[in-house]
């Protein structure tokens, strides 16, 4: 059992997997920047809230913004959409707003869902998607044994780090050409410091 303030947020999860100190930034320092991406991420985000005709027709009801949990493994939030089919099974989806990226943080973050949709369900979900806007393709998402490993590594790297409430150097690689707080790391300012210090990283899972 976690007591409330050991809860990790299912976003920071996301955060976590493509940049420790993004998360730190965020969740710790609070600071967060507006840029071309997170207002394409906003608009995607309205967008969820628009009715699947497709999916009506088919006879799968349709949650929005449903708030999900986990005792088991201490972490909450918001999950964009979750479908659930006839029989009741429950499908999450999560929209982003670019295209597929090779890191797995969409993943787990969408995989933390599923977890908790299981505690709360006392059933199996094995599959979700992500859909990303850019492509206006869904992926689906197999949650099998590697990925839910990694998702509860995750979790327990983000509890570890926001408890110690440390910022972590920067990744300082294509990652932050994209992130809407490069103004606010530096990470070319601190250059130096992070070579020396990512060595000794804690939290180099990535
Ligand atoms: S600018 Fe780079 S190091 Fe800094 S938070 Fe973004 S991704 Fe991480």
């Amino acid at each position: 059992m976690f007591a409330a303030d050991e809860y990790v947020m299912l976003s920071a999860l996301q955060h976590f997997a493509f940049c420790p100190r993004q998360c730190a930034l965020i969740h710790i320092e609070q600071v967060w920047e507006e840029n071309i991406y997170t207002l394409r991420g906003l608009r995607v985000h309205e967008k969820v809230h628009q009715p699947d005709d497709e999916l009506i027709e088919a006879g799968i009801r349709v949650e929005r913004s449903l708030y999900l949990a986990s005792k088991k493994y201490g972490i909450r939030g918001i999950a964009d959409v979750v479908e659930f089919d006839r029989d009741n099974n429950p499908y999450p989806v999560e929209y982003k707003s670019g295209s597929k990226k090779s890191r797995q943080a969409d993943s787990i973050q969408l995989c933390a869902q599923a977890l908790c949709l299981e505690e709360m369900l006392a059933r199996p979900v094995n599959k979700g998607a992500i859909f990303y806007h850019k492509s206006r393709r869904r992926q689906e998402i197999e949650f099998n044994d590697n990925l839910r490993s990694l998702t509860k590594k995750t979790i327990e790297q983000t509890r570890l780090l926001l408890a110690e409430s440390k910022l972590p150097p920067p990744v300082q690689d294509k990652r932050c050409e994209d992130c809407s707080l490069i103004e606010a790391c530096m990470p070319d300012a601190i250059n130096d410091f992070a070579k020396s210090a990512t060595k000794n990283n804690p939290f180099k899972l990535y």
